[in-house]
């Protein structure tokens, strides 16, 4: 039995139209995301080897790999949870709508959603060959921080939790975007659930003493 799975997406392929076309979905989700699944697994296995075996030539290569495509893995099914279709998505979070303790969070760790937003769309869009931008909930300081992720796993503090992730890897928007990466970022905010992304923040929070670095 394989460790990790590929999750279902929770909408169809064209779900996210125009804003991501079905057919990046459809790679996107069956074709990339299911190679992190598979690497993840995959290293996994080696690792047993290894340890049965005692032989660690490779261990370097494995433990980066492990990073990689476990990383992978979790982001993207983030991902497909952030996104829902531009008739439902969009804006930003209110308390009307029920998630004011984000829009406060976002608010108090930002100075205003405005900057928020533009330092989101900036990370995101300025990434150096493959990455991410992610929104994260940080618990040593309980503050929302953006991180610029290499690849799928550099550039990270460690223990934060990513809450909202826009994949900036050129599988994400080339064949629809071509080179226009800010493009695809500043299109991607039609479609983000705010919903999931509030429901993450309060799992997040409610998690905070996860370091055990208090006295
Ligand atoms: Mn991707």
């Amino acid at each position: 039995m394989p460790v990790y799975t590929l999750p279902e997406l929770p909408y169809d392929y064209s779900a996210l139209a125009p804003v991501i076309s079905p057919e990046i979905i459809e790679l996107h989700h069956d074709k990339h995301h299911a190679a992190y699944v598979k690497g993840a697994n995959d290293t996994l296995e080696q690792l047993a080897e290894a340890r049965d075996k005692e032989q660690w030539g490779s261990i370097n290569g494995l433990e980066k790999n492990l990073g990689f495509h476990l990383s992978g893995h979790i982001l993207h099914s983030i991902y497909w949870q952030n996104m829902t279709g531009p008739k439902d998505g969009g804006g930003e979070p209110l308390a009307a709508d029920g998630v004011g303790d984000l829009a406060d969070a976002i608010t108090g760790s930002f100075g205003s959603f405005a900057g928020f937003k533009a330092q989101l769309t900036k990370a995101a869009a300025t990434t150096q060959g493959s990455g991410w931008g992610v929104l994260a909930y940080e618990p040593l300081s309980g503050r929302l921080i953006v991180e610029q992720v290499y690849d799928h796993q550099g550039n990270v503090g460690q223990g934060s939790v990513p809450i909202l992730v826009f994949d900036a890897w050129e599988h994400a928007f080339y064949l629809q975007y071509k080179n226009q990466k800010v493009d695809f970022i500043e299109a991607m905010w039609a479609v983000v659930d705010w919903q999931d992304v509030a429901r993450r923040y309060a799992a997040a929070k409610s998690r905070a003493d996860v370091l055990l670095l208090a006295p």
